[in-house]
C-alpha cells in the first residue's frame, strides 16, 4: 500500500513569499496559544494547587492525587520497567554523562602583564525541567535535561511532567536514574509556570529548561523575565541536506521518525538532485502506512513548514540551509564536512549514511534539546554551560594599579564620576604628598 503524500518536490527557486514566510519564520503555532498561556500562567501563581488539579482535569483529563510523584521514580526503576528498558536507560544515561562532562568548565587564573585575572564556574542553585508527556513519552528528555544539570553540580533539580492516570514508568524510571531530586505532576504550561512560580506543592526555581508542545514554549516565553530559561525549544524540526549520493529510503525514514513527533513539526528535504527528490517523496508514500503514527506523520508532512526542495547547486542547498536554521541538520551527501564548514546555523549535526537523527535523539550523548524555529541563528542546545553561571575574578598589587591608574582616573572623570577616579588617587597619596 502507497500513500498519496502530500509532498511534491519544489524548485527553491520558485518559492513565493507565503511559502518562504512559512519556512523560514517558523513559529510552530506558539502566537496562536499566547492569549491561553498567558491566562493558564496566571491561574497558577494566584491559585497555586487548585489551578494545578483543575487543569489536569481540563487537559489531561486526570483526577490528580499528590502532585508530588518523587517516590513513584524509584518504583518504577525497580519494578516497573523490564530488564532491556532499565538497561537502555543506563546506557543511555552514561553516554550523555560522558559527553557533558567533558563539557564542565575548569576555573582558571593567568597573568597579562602584571594583571592577575580569571574566570569561575558555579552552578545555578534550583533548577526546573520540563520533561513531556503528552502525544509520546520522553524518557530521553528526562535524561537530556536533568543529566547535565546533575553533572553541572545543580543542587536542586525539579522535574514537571503531565499526570496521567498510570505514569509513563519508563519516564519514572529514567528520572530516577538521571538524579531528579523532585519530580511533580504538572503538565503544559501550568507545569512551567508551577516551576517558575512555585505552589503550596511546588518550590519556585531560577531557572527551567526543556523541550515541549506550543502550550509549554509559549509559557517559557511568558516566565521569561520573573525566570531565566534555556531558550525556546518547540516542536521539532529536522532539515536533510542530500546530494546524489543520498539513500532516498534512509532520507525518507529520518523524515517520517521527526514527522512522527507533533502535527506542528517541520520536515524538510533540499537536495540538488531531482531523481533524488523523486525518490524521497516516493519512499516517503511508501513508509508512511507503515508507521504506526501515519497519521501524526501526515498532518506534519502538509503543514506549510514541511516539504521536498530542490537546489541549482549544493551553494543553494547551503544557503537554504543557512536561512532554515535546522533544530536537527542532516548532511547525507559526498563531502559531508566541506558542506559543514560552510553551515553555522543548526542545533545539531548529523553526517554521514550511519547517523539518523534518531542516534542523537536517544543515545550518542549529544543533548536533544536543541532550539527551534531558526533559534539556533543566536543559541546552542542543552548543555552544561546552561547551568553554571561565571564569575570573573581580579588582583593587582601596587604596580599594577599603578599602571593603570590614567587610564582609570581619566575614563572615570570623562564619565563625570570624580568617586571613582579617587578610590584610585587615594590607595597612592602617600606617594604623591613625598
Ligand atoms: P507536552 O508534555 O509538551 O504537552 C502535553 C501538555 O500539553 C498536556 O499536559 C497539557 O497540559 C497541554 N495541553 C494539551 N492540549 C492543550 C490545550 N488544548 N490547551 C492547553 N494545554 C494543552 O507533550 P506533547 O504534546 O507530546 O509534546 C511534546 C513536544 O516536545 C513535541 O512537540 C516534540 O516535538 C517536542 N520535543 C522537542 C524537543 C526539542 O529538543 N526541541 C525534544 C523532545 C520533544
Amino acid at each position: 500500500m502507497t500513500d498519496d503524500t502530500p509532498l511534491s518536490p519544489e524548485a527553491v527557486a520558485d518559492l513565493g513569499p507565503d511559502r518562504r514566510q512559512a519556512l523560514f519564520q517558523r513559529d510552530a503555532g506558539i502566537e496562536t496559544v499566547r492569549d491561553d498561556v498567558r491566562d493558564i500562567v496566571s491561574r497558577v501563581r494566584t491559585e497555586g494547587d487548585v489551578a494545578l488539579r483543575e487543569f489536569a482535569r481540563e487537559f489531561d483529563d486526570v483526577e490528580v492525587g499528590n502532585l508530588d510523584i518523587t517516590d513513584e521514580a524509584e518504583r518504577a526503576y525497580e519494578e516497573r520497567v523490564d530488564e532491556d528498558v532499565r538497561d537502555a536507560i543506563e546506557t543511555a544515561a552514561e553516554n550523555v554523562r560522558e559527553f557533558h562532562e567533558a563539557q564542565v568548565p575548569e576555573d582558571w587564573r593567568d597573568t597579562f602583564g602584571n594583571r592577575e585575572l580569571g574566570r569561575r564556574f558555579r552552578p545555578v542553585e534550583r533548577v526546573g525541567a520540563y520533561v513531556p508527556g503528552g502525544a509520546a513519552a520522553y524518557p530521553s528528555s528526562a535524561l537530556m535535561t536533568v543529566v547535565p544539570a546533575k553533572v553541572a553540580g545543580v543542587e536542586q533539580v525539579a522535574v514537571a511532567t503531565p499526570p496521567a492516570d498510570e505514569l509513563n514508568p519508563a519516564t519514572l524510571a529514567a528520572l530516577h536514574v538521571a538524579g531528579a531530586d523532585r519530580i511533580y505532576a504538572a503538565g503544559g504550561a501550568q507545569g512551567v509556570a508551577a516551576l517558575a512560580y512555585g505552589t503550596e506543592t511546588v518550590d519556585r526555581v531560577q531557572l527551567v529548561v526543556g523541550p515541549g508542545n506550543k502550550w509549554v514554549t509559549a509559557a517559557k516565553a511568558e516566565v521569561r523575565g520573573d525566570v531565566d530559561i534555556d531558550f525556546l525549544a518547540g516542536p521539532s524540526e529536522l532539515l536533510v541536506v542530500a546530494d546524489e549520493t543520498a539513500d532516498p529510503s534512509a532520507v525518507a525514514a529520518d523524515v517520517l521518525a521527526q514527522a512522527e513527533h507533533d502535527p506542528n513539526a517541520s520536515v524538510v528535504v533540499v537536495t540538488d538532485d531531482e531523481a533524488v527528490a523523486e525518490a524521497v517523496v516516493d519512499e516517503v508514500a511508501r513508509q508512511t502506512p507503515e508507521r504506526d503514527r501515519a497519521d501524526t506523520i501526515r498532518e506534519t508532512l502538509s503543514n506549510d513548514a514541511s516539504g521536498v526542495f530542490v537546489a541549482r547547486s549544493m551553494s543553494e542547498a547551503v544557503l537554504f540551509a543557512e536561512e532554515y536554521a535546522a533544530e536537527h541538520l542532516s548532511i547525507q551527501a559526498d563531502d559531508d564536512e566541506a558542506l559543514l564548514d560552510r553551515i553555522s546555523n543548526a542545533g545539531s549535526v548529523f553526517l554521514g549514511p550511519y547517523t539518523p537523527v534518531a542516534a542523537g535523539d536517544y543515545a550518542t550523548g549529544t543533548n536533544h534539546v536543541l532550539p527551534t524555529n531558526g533559534k539556533a541563528k543566536l543559541t546552542g542546545g542543552l548543555s552544561v554551560d546552561t547551568f553554571v553561571r561565571s564569575t570573573t575574578v581580579q588582583r593587582l598589587d601596587r604596580d599594577a594599579l599603578g599602571d593603570l591608574r590614567d587610564t582609570i582616573t581619566t575614563l572615570a572623570t570623562a564619565e563625570g564620576l570624580e568617586a571613582h577616579a579617587a578610590s584610585v588617587d587615594v590607595r597612592f597619596e602617600d606617594a604623591d604628598e613625598e
